[in-house]
């Protein structure tokens, strides 16, 4: 059970009081992890309304145009930057407040998934990624992460069908990037939708993998396409050798399984040597590129090229 408690009469002196502040708390325990107590705090209240307005803002966020991705480069895991080549881009949401500038993912999307606003969201997101990727040049991938919320509402086999063929996008080159969230809430549900998208010819990832559970019985129950070991572990590379042992472990793992391994939040020239060298499949992270809009990495999807033709014959 996840418990919010509050306390007579510090936190309400009638029962309606007390049972609201006890709610406040119990939603902060949820937020934390379940299984967890709160005790209620003045805070909480501030906090609460803080994210009703946040969330009225963001309904009406789409229809404002101030939705935005930005894309991050993934490359193959050379011995240097100059030798991982880029194979393609993660679609990372943005969103331009008009009044408190960029808000966070981090802060909006679990937002947008307990509102259910994620469905709708999560529908723009998936076009405005393919879409894009359907004018490279260069028929680089992309990856596009979807919530355990689009799983559990909403169709998400007949979406990523209908927009695959509305944008053009060959399904090889899509990836989705799911969490073990998907699988904790409705195993065979999750299950059967993850297979009826892979029928699609699209490819599916396991994102954030070490975080959570990251329990292997998911990675036996669907053949995933790609295991993204979590930033965390990486981070601590070269600071702690546990980290060092867990990322080795996991690669070998995901290779016995015959999936693909990616690394994220790769930082340092130490940690893709590190990576490279333990047959790491893919890297992504700040040394490779930042999340930027794609207009900053034309040359890498062939875009480059050519506008110079257009200026040559124009
Ligand atoms: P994620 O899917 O694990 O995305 C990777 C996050 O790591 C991104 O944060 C990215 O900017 C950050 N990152 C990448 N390289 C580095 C690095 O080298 N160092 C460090 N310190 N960080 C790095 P971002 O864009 O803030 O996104 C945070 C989370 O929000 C994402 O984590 C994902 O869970 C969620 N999110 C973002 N966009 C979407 C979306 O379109 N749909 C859904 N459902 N979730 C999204
Ligand atoms: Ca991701
Ligand atoms: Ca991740």
């Amino acid at each position: 059970a996840t418990t919010g408690m509050a306390v007579f009469p510090h936190n309400g002196s009638d029962g309606a009081s007390l049972l609201a502040n006890a709610g406040a708390a119990l939603f902060r325990a949820k937020q934390k992890s379940r299984g967890t107590i709160s005790l209620y705090q003045p805070e909480m209240d501030q906090q609460i309304r803080d994210r009703r307005v946040l969330h009225q803002d963001l309904s009406m966020a789409i229809k404002n145009g101030e939705l935005s991705l930005a894309f991050q480069p993934q490359g193959a895991a050379g011995h240097s930057v100059a030798e991982s080549e880029i194979i393609g881009f993660e679609a990372l949401a943005r969103w331009q407040h008009p009044v408190r500038g960029q808000v966070s993912p981090a802060e909006f999307i679990p937002i947008a998934e307990e509102s259910g606003l994620i469905v709708e969201m999560g529908e723009w997101i998936l076009r405005e990624a393919c879409r894009e990727a359907a004018s490279w040049p260069k028929p680089l991938q992309v990856a596009v992460n979807l919530s355990p919320a689009q799983f559990m509402h909403g169709d998400v086999v007949g979406l990523v069908h209908s927009i695959l063929i509305e944008t053009g996008l060959a399904p090889g080159r899509l990836e989705l990037e799911i969490t073990e969230g998907v699988l904790i809430e409705d195993f065979d549900r999750g299950l059967a939708l993850l297979r009826r998208l892979k029928a699609l010819g699209v490819r599916i990832s396991m994102d954030d993998f070490g975080s959570g559970y990251s329990s292997l019985s998911y990675l036996q129950a669907f053949p995933f396409d790609k295991i993204k070991i979590d930033r965390a572990f990486i981070i601590n590379l070269g600071r702690n050798p546990q980290s060092a042992a867990i990322v080795r472990a996991v690669i070998d793992l995901g290779h016995g399984l015959d999936m693909s391994i990616i690394a994220e939040g790769v930082e340092t020239v130490e940690q893709l040597a590190f990576l490279a060298k333990e047959g790491c499949d893919g890297v992504q992270g700040y040394l490779l590129g930042k999340p930027l809009p794609i207009g900053k990495y034309a040359g890498l999807v062939g875009r480059a090229e050519v506008m110079q033709l257009a200026l040559k014959t124009g």
